[in-house]
């Protein structure tokens, strides 16, 4: 028995991009929602893609089922605009059974709740953060990582201009279920010495996990220090971590579906030519996958 749930309600990168050429992956932002084999409620980031997450959890938990609280811990990578900025329109923040807590890196928690409280205040956005019928609470978690239920989350520092983390998620017994690098400059050369070491240790043997792949590879030179990597450069890490399964995540918003596609096919022929048995997909809205 056992597994985990892994469904995908934003993919894009930098700024919601709806339209007839993105309709099949999606045009809302940053947003992923894991359901434990317990049960419990794990969601990394709040772009834009949290609205509907929202509305199917007020759906299926209607307020007289007797199933109060509403817990969810809310991972975030970092307060950029694309992955905070579904957060007011997060339905349930407004329901008194929800107990949210933000799982923020400990060491830039303090930024992390002042950003987000001068972001949900007058005259942004009329209702205060502070000020809501739900409960909210802030966990800072260490590099270590902390156990939340049945899972433990640990914070991945990435390259990234502002700051950013990305998480990795183990079930009960160790085993490495998923990581989520949503913004991540892996370039060598520009990125701080010692941290592809790092990501290669942190992300050895993932059963899954979801990589920045914003730019083509022939687009990355001209956006060096713009903290996000072309897809054959996530292909590369996944493979030399032996990752088993490399989602392409944080499509550029100029990406339409067709262009897409062809990124999976040139990535698979990579991981391919590269001898590695790494299984790649790219990510879209709607998308179940089981861990
Ligand atoms: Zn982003
Ligand atoms: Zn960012």
């Amino acid at each position: 028995m056992g597994g985990w749930n892994v469904r995908l309600w934003g993919v894009r990168g930098s700024v919601p991009a709806p339209g007839s050429a993105t309709r099949r992956h999606g045009g809302n932002t940053s947003c992923v929602t894991v359901r434990t084999a317990e049960g419990h409620w794990l969601v990394l980031d709040a772009g834009t893609g949290i609205r509907a997450f929202g509305e199917e959890l007020l759906a299926t938990t209607p307020p007289n089922d007797g199933r109060t609280p509403l817990e969810l811990t809310l991972l975030l990578t970092h307060v950029h605009w694309d992955h905070v900025q579904g957060l007011p329109f997060f339905a349930p923040l407004y329901d008194p059974r929800l107990r949210l807590t933000f799982g923020v890196a400990a060491a830039v928690e303090p930024t992390v709740r002042a950003s987000l409280q001068r972001q949900m205040c007058p005259p942004s956005f009329p209702v205060r953060l502070d000020a809501l019928r739900s409960t909210i609470a802030f966990l800072p978690v260490a590099d270590a990582g902390t156990r939340v239920h049945d899972a433990t989350v640990r914070p991945i520092e990435a390259h990234h201009p502002d700051g950013a983390v990305g998480w990795r998620l183990d079930d009960v017994d160790g085993t490495r279920l998923l990581a989520f690098l949503p913004d991540n400059e892996i370039d060598e050369a520009h990125g701080r010495h010692g941290l592809r070491t790092r990501w290669v240790e942190m992300l050895r043997g993932v059963r899954l996990l979801l990589h920045d792949a914003t730019y083509l590879p022939a687009d990355a030179p001209r956006h060096r220090g713009w903290g996000h990597s072309a897809w054959d450069e996530a292909v590369r890490l996944a493979v030399e971590a032996r990752v088993e399964r490399l989602v392409l995540f944080h499509h550029h918003p100029d990406r339409s579906d067709a262009a897409v596609d062809r990124i999976v096919d040139e990535a698979r022929a990579l991981a391919a030519s590269l001898g590695s048995p790494l299984r790649i997909l790219a990510a879209a809205e709607g998308l179940v996958l089981h861990v």
